[in-house]
C-alpha cells in the first residue's frame, strides 16, 4: 500500500511571520490526519521555524530545492546538509519553475537527487511536459527522458525513498487541471517505466492547479499516490481540505 502524500510548495510566498502563523493554523486542522502523509515546502529562509512550528506534529517540512555540493564557494546555494540540519524530510528537485528559470537539467536534477538521497533527504522529483510538447504529440517521449535522465544510476536501494510528481506544466498555476483520467494516463505510464521490483511502492504525486474541489477525483484514481500543491496550499483552511479529500 502506498500511503498518498499532499504536498504544499510555497514558491516565493510568505514572510516569517505568515510562515509560522501558517502552520500554527494548519497544525490543529489537521491533527487527525493518518491517511496521507502532510508536507509543507516553505522558501529557505522560512525553513526552520516553519520545522520548529511542526516539530512533534504530523506535518514534514521540505526545501523546494538543493545544490549538489556539499559545501564551497557557491555563493547563494543551499546544501542538502544544510537543509536536512534545519529540520526537513524532503525537497523538491527539478520542479518545472527551475527547469524554466534557472536552467535546471535532467543532468542537473540528477546530480541533485544523489546529494538529497546522501543526506537522507526525500526527494520529490518533479516530471512534465509542455503545452506545445502535449499537442505534439510528445508528452510520453518527454517524460521518458526527464524520468531516465533524473533516476540514472539510481541503485536498488535507493529507489524506496523516491517521491515522483507529475506536474504538466500547461496546468501548474494555470487553473487548467489535467483530467483524473490524463494523469492517470500518465503516472501509469511513469510507473511502467521504473524498475519492476520497486514500481508498485513509489509515490507518484499530480501537480497543477490541485485544489479543494478538485482534489477526492483525482485521489479516485489507483495511480494517483497524491498531490503537489502550489496556489491552493498558502491558505491554511485551503491546504487543509484538501489534506482531509476524504
Ligand atoms: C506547483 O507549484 O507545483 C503547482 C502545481 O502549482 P499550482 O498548484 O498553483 O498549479
Amino acid at each position: 500500500m502506498r500511503k498518498p502524500i499532499i504536498a504544499g510548495n510555497w514558491k516565493m510566498y510568505k514572510n516569517l511571520a505568515e510562515a509560522v502563523d501558517f502552520t500554527q493554523k494548519l497544525i490543529p486542522l489537521v491533527s487527525g490526519v493518518t491517511h496521507c502523509t502532510i508536507l509543507v515546502c516553505p522558501p529557505y529562509p522560512l525553513l526552520k521555524d516553519t520545522a520548529d512550528e511542526a516539530c512533534g506534529t504530523n506535518i514534514m517540512v521540505g526545501a523546494q530545492n538543493l545544490y549538489w555540493e556539499d559545501e564551497g564557494a557557491f555563493t547563494g546555494e543551499v546544501s542538502a546538509s544544510m537543509i536536512k540540519s534545519v529540520g526537513c524530510t524532503y525537497v523538491i528537485i527539478g520542479h518545472s519553475e527551475r527547469r524554466q528559470y534557472f536552467c535546471e537539467t535532467d543532468e542537473t536534477v540528477n546530480k541533485k537527487l544523489f546529494a538529497a538521497l546522501k543526506h537522507n533527504l526525500l526527494p520529490v522529483v518533479c516530471v512534465g511536459e509542455t503545452l506545445a510538447e502535449r499537442e505534439k504529440g510528445d508528452t510520453f517521449a518527454v517524460i521518458e527522458k526527464q524520468v531516465k535522465g533524473a533516476f540514472s544510476g539510481l541503485t536498488e536501494g535507493h529507489w524506496q525513498s523516491i517521491v515522483i510528481a507529475y506536474e504538466p506544466v500547461w496546468a501548474i498555476g494555470t487553473g487548467k487541471t489535467a483530467t483524473p483520467e490524463q494523469a492517470q494516463e500518465v503516472h501509469a505510464f511513469i510507473r511502467g517505466l521504473l524498475p519492476k521490483n520497486v514500481a508498485a511502492d513509489i509515490r507518484i504525486l499530480y501537480g497543477g492547479s490541485v485544489k479543494p474541489e478538485n482534489i477526492k477525483e483525482l485521489m479516485s484514481k489507483p495511480e494517483i499516490d497524491g498531490g503537489l500543491v502550489g496556489g491552493a496550499s498558502l491558505k491554511p483552511d485551503r491546504c487543509a481540505k484538501i489534506i482531509n479529500y476524504l
